[in-house]
């Protein structure tokens, strides 16, 4: 039988491991992917550390994967070998349950995590559900496309699903991994754009990216300067830290909306008041499904948006996960697999 290498999390909290495995054949409704390059994404931490209920041992972790189809199960129609795709956090779902029965696919009560509940992306080939894989369009550089399957397809989602029209005031808070896009697909969708960091050196590369203000949060109060601006019709939070974007909820405009994809536990404060009289409101949106994707990646195709990303090969997936977990890159760093395909 073939062989692959794969870089693994052997127990909770153990150190990542190159390993030879078996390359996986797909079952009924299972599509293989080649892969070409995996994304490292801040939620690999529930792999590394443990922290994601009921997840067993060993298992391979990435959620950012793009490569090409290479073999497909029993009752797959929908996907040939050869084709260029895609596999983000979504990882299928049970079409039965009620969310599902609406179509709110990334709600199934039975849903699956790439690299979680299945063997993801740090490895020459991964196997997923047909429903996960998402169409790639050829323009886009693999390595360059991978964080779209995750970062991407959040802000993205998050910012067409907010309710915002062209020209509005849409303000990004925190000019990181995920903030580096959203400004770039702020800036294209027809917005205004305020970039607010805590570092006034993103200055420059904020404005590069496509913002139209730039706010120092540090010495200007965020919430004022976006009044000054007129009141955002959105603030779309990406950085998770709560006192931060408590901050800056004080800038929201009439019927804006505090749109949160920073993955934080403690809680961010706003007020009632403001919220009553200016019909205002706090919300979370979740990355999406397939077709999200498919939808993130062709913008990002016909834009340029794409993210500012350093790579490393699979066998040093253990440092390149150092360097995002401590946080020193900029702004994703990306697995350059391209073993076998
Ligand atoms: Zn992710
Ligand atoms: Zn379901």
């Amino acid at each position: 039988m073939a062989t692959m290498q794969a870089a693994q999390v052997p127990e909770a909290e153990g150190d990542f491991e190159i390993v030879e495995k078996d390359v996986p054949a797909p079952g009924l409704g299972e599509v293989r992917v080649a892969v070409e390059a995996c994304g490292v994404c801040h939620s690999d931490e529930f792999v590394k550390e443990g922290q994601f209920p009921g997840i067993e041992y060993p298992r391979v972790p990435g959620h950012e994967v793009v490569g090409t189809v290479d073999a497909v199960g029993d009752g797959v129609d929908q996907w040939d070998e050869g084709q260029r795709v895609g596999v983000g956090w979504h990882g299928g779902h049970c079409f039965e349950c009620e969310a599902c029965r609406n179509g709110d696919f990334v709600n199934c009560e039975n849903g699956q995590v790439t690299g979680i509940h299945f063997d993801g992306g740090y490895a020459e080939y991964l196997v997923a559900p047909q429903e996960a894989v998402a169409q790639m369009p050829e323009a886009l550089d693999a390595q360059e496309a991978a964080p779209l399957l995750c970062a991407g397809i959040t802000t993205y989602n998050a910012l067409r699903n907010s309710g915002a029209e062209g020209g509005a005031l849409v303000a990004v808070q925190g000019i990181g991994g995920l903030g580096h896009l959203a400004v770039q697909y702020a800036q294209k969708m027809g917005f205004e754009v305020a970039a607010l960091s805590h570092s006034p050196d993103k200055e420059d590369l904020a404005r590069e990216l496509g913002a139209d203000h730039f706010i120092f949060s540090e010495d200007t109060d965020p919430a004022e300067a976006l009044q000054d601006l007129g009141g955002a019709r959105v603030i779309l939070a990406t950085a998770p830290v709560s006192e931060a974007i408590t901050a800056v909820t004080g800038g929201l405009g009439r019927n804006g909306t505090l749109l949160i994809v920073a993955a934080t536990g403690e809680p961010v404060e706003v007020s009632p008041m403001a919220l009553i009289q200016g019909r205002q409101s706090v919300a979370g949106w979740p990355s999406g499904d397939a077709q999200d994707s498919e939808d993130t990646l062709r913008f990002s195709a016909r834009t340029g948006a794409t993210p500012m990303i350093e790579t490393y090969p699979l066998a040093e997936a253990g440092a390149a996960y150092d360097r995002m977990i401590e946080n020193e890159a900029r702004f994703r760093v990306v697995l350059d697999v391209n073993g076998s395909s």
